[in-house]
């Protein structure tokens, strides 16, 4: 059984994001969305509300799941049962911080847990949640790039 975690900012997610979901899940039994808090940075949605958002983009797909966490993605991993990680590479910069990052995880796992990197669709590799925030804050039409649902919030953020 593959139990998998996609974890991320997800502030807000992205249809890059989705695109990697919608795809994790036909291999996965089950897949948990992972939201991580981090006190660190001030996101422009509580993860309480990243949660809610991506409970409704996601809600035709029935084995995915979607949580919150915060500290190290590993101790999550750990103390949940996930034997696998997935990850998008959008770039060689992607490619970089992730192997470094899953390097390390795999030290801290305590179980085999398998990192598994999903290339982008070419259609969204230059998408990221920033991105987005900035071309939407700026009055550009970010229509086509996260879901409707989060489409609408983000429109509400403006006004
Ligand atoms: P983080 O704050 O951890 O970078 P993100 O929400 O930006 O979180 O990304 C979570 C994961 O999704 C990362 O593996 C990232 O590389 C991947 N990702 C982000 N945007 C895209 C995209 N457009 N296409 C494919 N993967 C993506």
């Amino acid at each position: 059984m593959i139990k998998a975690l996609y974890a991320g900012s997800f502030d807000p997610l992205t249809r890059g994001h989705e695109n990697i979901v919608t795809r994790a899940s036909k291999f996965c039994d089950e897949l948990v969305i992972g939201v991580i808090e981090n006190p660190q940075k001030t996101p422009l949605f509580s993860s309480k509300e990243r949660v809610e958002q991506i409970r409704e983009a996601v809600k035709d797909m029935p084995n995915v799941k979607v949580d919150s966490f915060s500290g190290l993605l590993a101790d999550y991993v750990n103390k949940n049962g996930f034997n696998m990680v997935i990850r998008g590479l959008r770039s060689m910069l992607d490619f970089d911080n992730e192997i470094q990052m899953a390097q390390m995880n795999a030290k801290i796992y305590k179980e085999n847990v398998e990192t598994v990197f999903l290339m982008t669709d070419p259609a969204y590799s230059f998408l990221s949640s920033s991105m987005v925030k900035e071309v939407c804050f700026l009055g550009g039409d970010i229509k086509g790039l996260v879901p409707e649902n989060i489409l609408l919030v983000m429109e509400g953020k403006l006004k």
